[in-house]
């Protein structure tokens, strides 16, 4: 199969932390898909081998348990590190405050120094919520964003913007080639019912008849991505030289109280909306503003909510079925 050409580089093995994570096990996937061989590192911390299990007989294909805490080290060539691990959700950064300050931190430095060891492209996982509470709206990357580093999202919004510094610094000093994604709200299949994050809670609850559970009063918007999407825009960014900040979203905006009733209606459910109280710090809204990554890397979202949001749905019913059928 042709490789992928990166200017004058080809690519022909890549490193992915975090690869058997939501967002790492698809990039895996699209990787091998392109001809890539793939190095996994995971501690499965938050992810899990179930997540590749379907790539483990693929050609190219390796998985390693590590913790890129500890150290990196990966025998022979690489020529691109797509650095994704991190606890993710804001369930999990809570419950492992330390592990998510550590990986942004130690965890990043030891994939740069690999990245630099082998000559490789560089591309760090960085999230929308760098922008934190944001002030302007939306968000372009030259916004610094409103970050409270001492409130208990701090662990993971201070995490990435440390790791954006060592990231930038590393190109300024080092010569590392390094690209930074800043990723909005992704969601799709191989995210995990009990996460925290609103999609798969509000389709595990209406999938199972309980009430929606709604932060606030549902007013608070977010934007959400559908995985192959936020993928595709990656790797273009991957394939690039280009530094970034690029914001990688999707710019449709809706209310939370919207999506719940979308997830209603998709699933065919009669559960009923409950409002909970909202978390500490929460953002009151998020929107990309995505004209750098369409001029840049000419990627722009092709997946319309509705259709993402019913292929997620089919997804975690099938989960359940065969948990079901699992069970008796
Ligand atoms: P995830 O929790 O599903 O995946 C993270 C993976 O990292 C897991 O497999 C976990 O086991 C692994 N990991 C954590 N600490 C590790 C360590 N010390 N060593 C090795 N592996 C470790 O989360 P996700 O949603 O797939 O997010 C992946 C990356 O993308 C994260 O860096 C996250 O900050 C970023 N991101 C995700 C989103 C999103 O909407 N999913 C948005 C913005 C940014």
């Amino acid at each position: 199969m042709a490789q992928p050409v990166r200017g004058a580089r080809t690519i022909r093995r890549a490193v992915v932390t975090g690869g058997a994570g939501f967002l790492g096990s698809h990039l895996c996937e699209h990787l091998l898909d392109r001809g890539v061989e793939v190095v996994c590192l995971d501690n499965f911390l938050t992810g899990s081998p179930e997540n590749v299990l379907h790539l483990m007989e693929r050609p190219g294909f390796r998985l390693v348990r590590c913790d890129v805490t500890d150290y990196v080290h990966v025998p022979g060539p690489v020529d691109l590190v797509l650095h994704f691990a991190s606890p993710a959700s804001p369930l999990d950064y809570l419950k492992m405050p330390i592990e998510t300050l550590k990986v942004g931190s130690l965890g990043t430095l030891h994939t740069l120094g690999l990245a630099r060891e082998k000559g490789a492209r560089y591309v760090l996982a960085s999230t929308s919520e760098v922008y934190g509470d944001p002030l302007v709206h939306p968000q372009p990357e030259e916004y610094w964003g409103n970050v409270n580093p001492v409130g208990p999202r701090g662990v993971y919004d201070e995490a990435k913007r440390f790791s954006e510094a060592l990231t930038t610094a590393y190109r300024s000093s080092r010569g590392t080639d390094t690209g930074i994604v800043r990723i909005f709200n992704t969601y799709g299949p191989r995210m995990r019912f009990d996460d925290g994050r609103a999609i798969p809670a509000f389709v595990g609850q209406a999938l199972s008849g309980r009430p929606l559970t709604v932060a606030g009063d549902g007013s608070q918007t977010r934007s959400i991505c559908y995985v192959d999407d936020t993928v595709t825009g990656i790797l273009a960014m991957a394939f690039s030289g280009h530094a970034g900040p690029v914001n990688i979203g999707n710019p449709d905006e809706l209310s939370m109280l919207r999506l719940a009733e979308w997830i209603v209606e998709l699933t065919d459910s009669d559960s009923s909306v409950e409002f909970i109280d909202l978390p500490v710090d929460d953002p009151k809204v998020r929107r990309p503003d995505t004209t750098l990554a369409e001029k840049l890397l000419d990627w722009r979202p092709q997946v319309p909510s509705e259709e993402g949001l019913r292929r997620t749905v089919d997804w975690f019913a099938g989960q359940l079925s065969a948990r079901e059928a699992r069970v008796g």
